[in-house]
């Protein structure tokens, strides 16, 4: 009964990866990959998480047992300060439904399907994303059963947001609709709204009464600030929408990839709302996955619990994000250099991330890999942590190379 199943396409991004790990070119950069890599182009394992690893090692009664369907009750205490704020009056009021998820896209998916199920039915069901999206939404929207249509967003000319043109789709989609939005560092783009325009965003939004859905993948990573990348979050929460989603990942600022370690919040009007929204997302979690995994949310959760450990954390965000920042500048740099061609590169600064949109052409991207063994993906997205002391010059001059083509 299965031999008709078809071959399914592979994922470009692990295609990317197996190509770049089959070259055996000693010059080859890996500019595709979704992880940190340090100065020598190695995963980073951040030091307060071995920290944190040690002390979790030392504990006498740990043991393997189920967490609880929703998960690690710390945990959720703790990521839902952390992603609106410690003195939030939402959290106070209960206003708040959290699970515990595998990870960014567990939680995006378990909002999917939440959505999908329990969103009422009318042309308003559907889900809005950013043109280009990230490349996993519209595959897990799509698989809980939601349609979904793009909102414009990144403008290839000026290499940023084209923010009039995203307030007019906000304000011509019908009332009520859904539009999935990141929080920062927008990946693939790496182009942000600024506060002011989110202030735009966010009131359109609000007065056409759409229900924010926000993909945190990078709080703390983007800018070293946890705060101020949680900012547009806070300000949506602000002005007090009926309901809204966040999809919290702590892959990136906590370096916990593999782990799967992640939040859904859902806000909602008032308590007993976000009691029942929350009973319902338990529902879905047990036929899913049961009960999520422990080992990460015990990591995090220890790090957030301790003021200590949480402002070494901060140091070693800034770590992360202070060395994306310095490989920006010296890319631009070194490709505007003695050109007399000062600004071509800007958008190498100015976007912001672990990402940043490149504008070359898949041709370009193919001669890149080809002839210099240097890989990214064919939107001419670069992975800015792949670059390093080492690699820079090498990536500058195959980058001035193609340039003109
Ligand atoms: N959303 C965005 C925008 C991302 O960049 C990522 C990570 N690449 C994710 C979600 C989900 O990642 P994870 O499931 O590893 O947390």
């Amino acid at each position: 009964p299965l031999a008709s199943v078809p071959m399914a396409p592979k994922d470009p991004m692990f295609g990317l990866s197996a190509a770049f790990r089959a070259d055996t070119d000693p010059k080859k950069v890996d500019l595709g990959v979704g992880a940190y890599r340090d100065d020598n182009a190695k995963p980073w394992v951040l030091s307060v998480v071995k920290k944190a690893d040690e002390i979790l090692r030392q504990t006498p009664d740990l043991n393997h047992e189920y967490l609880p369907i929703a998960g690690l009750n710390e945990y959720l205490a703790a990521s839902q300060q952390l992603v609106f704020g410690k003195d939030s009056q939402i959290l106070h009021n209960h206003r708040v439904a959290t699970m515990q998820t595998i990870s960014g896209t567990g939680a995006l998916h378990l909002g999917a399907r939440f959505l999908s199920k329990f969103f009422p039915e009318s042309d308003a069901k559907r889900v809005h994303v950013s043109s280009p999206p990230y490349v996993n939404h519209l595959p897990i929207l799509h698989d809980a059963c939601l349609e979904t249509a793009f909102y414009p967003y990144y403008t290839p000319t000026t290499k940023s947001l084209d923010c009039d043109a995203l307030l007019a789709t906000l304000h011509a989609i019908p009332e009520h609709s859904i539009v999935l939005l990141h929080a920062c560092a927008h990946n693939p783009t790496g182009v942000d709204p600024t506060q002011s325009q989110w202030r735009q965003i966010a009131s359109v939004m609000r007065e056409r009464q759409h229900l924010p859905f926000f993909d945190s993948a990078y709080q703390g990573f983007a800018s070293g600030d946890l705060d101020a990348d949680a900012w547009a979050i806070r300000h949506f929460v602000s002005l007090d929408f009926p309901a809204l989603l966040v999809a919290q990942s702590y892959a990136k600022n906590f370096g916990l990839y593999g782990e799967r370690t992640g939040c859904l919040h859902v806000v909602a009007q008032d308590a007993d709302l976000a009691a029942r929204i929350k009973s319902q997302m338990e529902k879905l979690q047990r036929v899913n996955i049961s009960t999520p995994p422990a080992y990460g949310a015990r990591i995090a959760s220890t790090v957030l619990s301790s003021p200590a450990l949480f402002s070494e954390w901060q140091e070693d965000l800034r770590t992360m994000s202070g060395r994306i920042v310095e490989m920006r500048r010296a890319l631009r740099a070194l490709l505007e250099k003695g050109k007399g061609e000062e600004g071509k590169w800007k958008h190498l600064t100015e976007q912001t991330g672990m990402f940043c949109y490149t504008g070359l052409d898949p041709e370009q991207v193919r001669v890149l890999r080809e002839k210099w063994h240097v890989y990214l993906t064919g939107d001419g997205r670069v992975s800015v942590s792949g670059l390093n002391w080492g690699n820079v010059r090498y990536v500058a001059e195959a980058f001035g190379a193609v340039e003109g083509m």
